[in-house]
């Protein structure tokens, strides 16, 4: 009967979602201690200028190595974070060390080099978020405009009138925005008049889609001509390979980043992959 069949429902557990719901405890535990124990890190993933072929900036990504867990990825940690309010500490830390590697990328001579950092939606109504960024690039002292503040779209189509206050301020602070995962989410038109972005970036989803799918490459190319028209840049995220690659050379796409392009990495092996100081370069000779 219904009682028994109940009982036998709540009797009933399957192994791997408790499994599941320790390792989330256990991560919120760790997660406090994570920062001060130097755990989280960041990646730096090129950004290439298509019209030079030139790293011109890079995306910083967090990464968690966890002593136990090993690599735990952001998709797992973010979100937990977001859900638990600690969201505003762990980005307070990825902003000072992707500000500061920025800082030092720009005393090793490359002072055009900007850095992009991703900003959960959570963060877009706190009141601190603005002191924040404008303290971490003061105690660094990088100028605003070379740091890039990524928010997703599905957050920002929220649409609240104090989350588009926010974004007009930290704009109107000369901190660039940009608008990721695009395409993803809910965009209208209305919105891509009203966020103050500087880029929109295209989805993995649809760049990874170019060679075989029509339609994507229909939905890539009208975009990139949409945002041009609308006075932004674009970045395609993503790029995987040299077809690729080609087809946003010939649709006008600003900016690539990819494995096909670079992977995300530390900062030495990034600043390896920077070119010499102009005055160290070989001088061109003119035949
Ligand atoms: P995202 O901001 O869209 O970052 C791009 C993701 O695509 C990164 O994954 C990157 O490693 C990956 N990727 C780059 N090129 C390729 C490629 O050619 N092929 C494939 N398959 N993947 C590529 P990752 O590092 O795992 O980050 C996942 C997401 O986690 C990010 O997506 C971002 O939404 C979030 N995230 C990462 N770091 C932070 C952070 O510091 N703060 C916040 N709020 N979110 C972060
Ligand atoms: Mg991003
Ligand atoms: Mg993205
Ligand atoms: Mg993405």
């Amino acid at each position: 009967d219904r009682a028994a069949a109940e009982g036998r429902r709540w009797m009933t557990y399957d192994p791997a979602e408790l499994e599941d719901a320790e390792w989330k405890m256990s991560l919120l535990a760790r997660l406090d201690q994570a920062v001060e124990r130097d755990e989280i890190w960041v990646a730096y993933q090129p950004k290439i200028e298509m019209a030079s072929g030139r790293i011109i900036g890079a995306e910083a990504l967090a990464r968690w190595s966890h002593p136990e867990k090993g690599e735990v990825p952001p998709s797992q940690f973010i979100p937990a974070a977001e859900r638990s309010g600690r969201i505003e500490n762990l980005t307070a830390h990825i902003l000072d060390s992707a500000v500061g590697a920025t800082a030092s990328i720009h005393r090793a001579g490359h002072t055009d080099f900007s850095i992009a950092v991703n900003l959960s939606a959570r963060l877009l109504d706190s009141p601190a978020l603005l002191a924040m960024v404008s303290s971490t690039l003061a105690r660094h002292k990088l100028a605003p405009h070379h740091l890039i503040l990524e928010i997703t779209e599905t957050t920002a189509m929220a649409s609240q009138d104090g989350i588009v206050e926010t974004l007009e301020a930290l704009s109107a602070s000369g901190v660039r925005l940009s608008i990721d995962d695009y395409g993803t989410g809910f965009s209208t038109l209305d919105y891509l008049k009203r966020i103050p972005a500087d880029e929109i970036k295209i989805d993995r989803s649809f760049v990874s889609m170019l060679e075989k799918s029509q339609s994507d490459r229909i939905m890539v190319h009208s975009t990139i001509q949409l945002a041009h028209s609308l006075g932004r840049k674009t970045v395609a995220e993503g790029v995987e390979n040299g077809v690729v690659l080609n087809e946003l050379r010939l649709m006008q796409c600003d900016y690539v980043q990819g494995y096909y392009t670079g992977k995300p990495m530390k900062l030495p092996a990034l600043m390896e992959q920077l070119p010499q100081r102009e005055s160290e370069k070989e001088p061109v000779t003119i035949v």
